[in-house]
């Protein structure tokens, strides 16, 4: 049971999870290189590798999931260029994680709380202003911001490994926490074996990932990228916990990333659960996660929204209007892979002017990433918001700082703010 959640490099025959093989075919998006492997303008004439991105679900457990795993050296290279920090959003919901956590369970405010996949340190910093000790550990150069800023950060992968060296070097955990990177991991079974080694018993994994039920209510299909192995419902996370003795004992639904789960599950078995694990069980049947025809209903929204804004993008073109995009996250490779809006009907990616995507190439289609100063001077016609999930707040911002562009919202269904 426990060692089929250590995934091999390449294609899959069976459910991450369950282990089962009735995995159903939702959407075959193509050929994608990893959405974040962004191309250096010396890079531009070289062959790029791409794998194959397809969304299925199983018949079994309801995990949806890719089936193919690219080797995580590819994905989570050491120039990386996410950084949790920069959006303000992202750093108060982050910082959410550790209050929330602090509120529902009597830590020891001088224990160990671990982070891992710890980016730049945002989480901890929370953990930290409360007396916490803390320790970080992330893949990519980001641990040396971490450091640098004051967060002890250990620059490695998270494994069983690394948790035997923690736990001789800093002792045990009373909490940990993995945000957005638990649907991320190839290995889980040894993270799994790991945290269960670092915890103290009673202690609390607290897990944050992209909601299957967000994902499909409001058609983010742009979030189906090779980073994204798993897309949980509480369900097939309940599945996976119980494996390693842990007891889920809470659930809450979070804003993050277009909606997400924070799962609180405490090491020990048969732990008391709250009301909330129940209700998101119900929840789900409710929604039809565990029925197949929900996902073909998806999949056809999907396509329908693909088709809408293509549409209205070689409109907009034939009547020579200039479009532009509005925001880099990682996610808008999908959607502008599998749309195929090349820079030929897109010239450029607007991004805030502190990203270290400035300068580099979207992978496949190539569109180049540019400071937005030069949107807000050129006031293009049009602006595809590509944060759609954030497009609310990041809209009136960009009003509030005098753009005047019409802004198209691509999903869940295209719209058009007129400004
Ligand atoms: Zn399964």
């Amino acid at each position: 049971m426990k060692t089929q959640h250590d995934l091999p490099p390449g294609k899959l025959s069976h459910c991450q999870i369950c282990g089962g093989t009735d995995l159903r075919l939702v959407m075959d998006l193509g050929h994608h290189a990893p959405c974040d492997s962004l191309v250096w303008p010396e890079q531009l004439g070289d062959a790029e590798t791409v794998f194959p991105l397809r969304f299925l679900v199983c018949e079994s457990c309801s995990l949806a999931q890719i089936d193919y795993v690219v080797p995580p050296q590819v994905l989570f290279f050491p120039e990386y260029p996410y950084r949790s920090g920069i959006t303000q959003t992202l750093v108060d919901n982050l910082s959410r994680t550790a209050t929330s956590t602090m509120e529902r369970f009597e830590l020891p405010s001088d224990s160990l709380a671990i982070d891992i996949g710890s980016n730049d340190g945002t989480v901890l910093k929370a953990f930290k202003a409360r007396g916490f000790r803390v320790l970080g550990v992330e893949a990519t150069n980001i641990a040396k911001i971490a450091n640098e800023s004051g967060i002890e950060t250990i620059q490695a992968f998270f494994d069983e490994g690394v948790a035997d060296r923690i736990l001789s070097s800093h002792g045990s955990a009373s909490v940990m926490t993995a945000t957005n990177v638990f649907a991320h991991v190839s290995n889980l079974g040894s993270i799994m074996r790991g945290v269960s080694k670092l915890l103290q018993d009673g202690g609390v994994f607290v897990t944050e990932s992209h909601y299957l039920a967000d994902l499909l209510d409001t058609v983010q299909y742009d979030s189906i990228y090779h980073e994204h192995l798993r897309y949980y419902s509480v369900k097939s996370i309940i599945r996976l916990f119980n494996a390693y003795g842990f007891t889920v004992t809470d659930v809450e639904r979070i804003s993050n990333y277009g909606g997400s789960i924070r799962v609180f599950a405490v090491k020990g078995k048969n732990r008391p659960v709250g009301d909330s694990v129940g209700d998101m069980l119900d929840f789900e049947e409710s929604a039809g996660l565990y029925d197949l025809a929900t996902y073909d209903s998806f999949a056809a929204r999907a396509q329908k929204a693909k088709e809408d804004l293509l549409s209205l993008v070689l409109d907009l073109r034939r009547a020579e209007k200039t479009v532009v995009g509005i925001g880099c996250p990682g996610r808008c490779a999908t959607l502008i892979n599998y749309t195929g809006l090349g820079p030929d009907m897109m010239p450029y990616i607007a991004e805030q002017s502190t990203s270290l995507k400035l300068g580099l190439f979207l992978p496949g289609k190539h569109v180049p990433i540019v400071d937005e100063k030069r949107m807000f001077e050129e006031q293009p016609e049009y602006a595809i918001m590509l944060s759609w999930h954030y497009a609310k707040p990041i809209t009136a911002k960009l009003r509030q700082r005098g753009l005047r562009s019409k802004i198209i919202v691509p999903l869940p269904e295209v719209t058009i703010d007129e400004g």
